[in-house]
């Protein structure tokens, strides 16, 4: 029987690939621009570190985690612990007080596979350790938003939280859960679940009936002190100042244990039910959890299928640019071999061009020629051998040009 790939992976054939290493490469310009330095991490880690870092009443740590070797070891489902753990274990505070970094990897969880949402799916995302400063929290929301206008994509929404600190929600959550108990047997099963080791993950639902029944409820943002208050006014105003448009949303909140105050997300309406395309935050107690010194941090994630999906929809994507330049058609075991030569001797001078290795008749040489769009060909025959010159045949209008010694074929080639 065949056999196929794990259910929620995907197979990246060459057309997808080069339109993966087109986006990956935008990416990367845009993050060289901003400052920020690549982070490549390990495929797995000590599934401790993300317990600690994620928190085990998550979502992905609870159920959707890739785990081995006795529990020892899971392959990432996120790139945060990972990150802030190899920031710690190798004193990346010394060589600068502010460290800046960014990958593009894959990641690994066990969810329930549907349209945007897959088992292994690429991330691209940036880090900025060891700075609370309002403008910090701006410049990660202004470089997502650069980011993904570099892609043509001008249509998606930027919405806003502060969810406060740790001893601002607790006080919060004695009112919010105080209102939510009158309703309990109401609640969806998740909500009812979260009601128990994750209430902020509430005011995350989707569900209607659950929606209907927070409408009334107590409002986190009535609850933050004023200095946190502040602090979000001012990242709006430097937001606003700088021309960016958002909406804030008072029940964004992440998922993640180790989020403070500042809560971003971009969606977009051409995903359909999965329309988170990028979600970030301040989680300034990360670093501490998972043993560092008391670092302020904030970061964001965004999507790669998710951003290649919108990008084809939206026709953003660029042509094939796979054209051959050249195709040299052989014929016979002497043809070959000069053939083969002169292949190599124009690829070294940096011409993409091909040639037969099928031992193919001329014609279905010249088919293959027209197949793969090759600009140029060139037939190798006795004469072409005997007088080392050859008849360049340009595809498009039929002229050719007869034409000796490598240099000057590629002098034609570029033409
Ligand atoms: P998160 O790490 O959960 O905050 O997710 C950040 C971004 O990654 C989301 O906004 C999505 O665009 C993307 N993402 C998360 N989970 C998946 C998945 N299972 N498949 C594809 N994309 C995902």
């Amino acid at each position: 029987m065949l056999i196929q790939k794990p259910k929620g992976t995907y197979d990246l054939l060459p057309e997808k690939a080069r339109q993966r290493y087109f986006l990956e490469t935008k990416v990367r310009e845009n993050f060289e621009i901003y400052n920020f330095s690549e982070i490549r991490t390990p495929t797995f880690e000590k599934t401790e570190l993300f317990k600690r870092g994620i928190g085990e009443e998550t979502d992905i740590v609870s159920k959707e985690m890739y785990t081995f070797k006795n529990d020892e070891f899971t392959l990432k489902p996120e790139m945060t612990a990972p990150v802030i753990r190899a920031y710690i274990e190798n004193n990346l505070n010394n060589e600068s007080p502010l460290q800046k970094l960014f990958y593009i990897t894959n990641m690994f969880r066990r969810e329930r596979p549907q349209a945007g949402r897959f088992r292994e799916f690429s991330q691209f995302g940036a880090e900025s350790i060891g700075s609370n400063d309002p403008y910090c929290d701006a410049e990660m929301i202004i470089l997502a938003d650069s980011i993904i206008r570099s892609f043509g994509i001008d249509d998606s929404i930027i919405k806003l939280n502060t969810i406060g600190t740790a001893a601002e929600r607790d006080v919060f959550f004695v009112e919010f859960k105080n209102y939510l108990s009158n309703y309990l047997n109401e609640l969806s099963p998740d909500s009812q679940r979260r009601f128990v080791i994750n209430p902020l993950r509430i005011l995350d639902t989707k569900n209607p009936g659950d929606l209907k029944i927070l409408k009334d409820a107590p409002v986190l943002y009535n609850f933050l002190n004023d200095e946190t208050k502040g602090n979000f006014e001012k990242i709006l105003d430097i937001l606003t100042v700088n021309g960016i448009e958002f909406e804030t949303d008072n029940r964004l909140v992440r998922g993640f244990d180790y989020y403070t105050s500042t809560t971003f997300e971009f969606i977009s309406d051409a995903l359909g039910a999965q329309n988170a395309l990028l979600g970030g935050g301040r989680y300034d107690l990360l670093i501490q959890q998972l043993g560092g010194k008391p670092t302020p941090a904030i970061g964001f994630a965004a999507g790669i299928e998710r951003l290649l999906m919108i990008m084809e929809s939206k026709e953003l994507l660029p042509d094939n640019n796979d054209e051959l330049k050249l195709f040299i058609v052989s014929m016979g075991e002497e043809s070959k071999k000069f053939s083969f030569k002169m292949l190599e001797n124009l690829r070294n001078i940096g011409v993409k061009c091909e040639t037969d290795f099928l031992n193919r008749s001329v014609k279905s040489q010249m088919k293959e020629a027209n197949r793969s769009k090759a600009e140029f060909v060139i037939v190798i025959g006795d004469e072409e051998i005997k007088s080392n010159s050859v008849k360049l045949k340009k595809m498009s209008d039929g002229s050719e040009v007869t034409v000796s010694g490598f240099e000057n074929i590629k002098f034609f080639l570029d033409k």
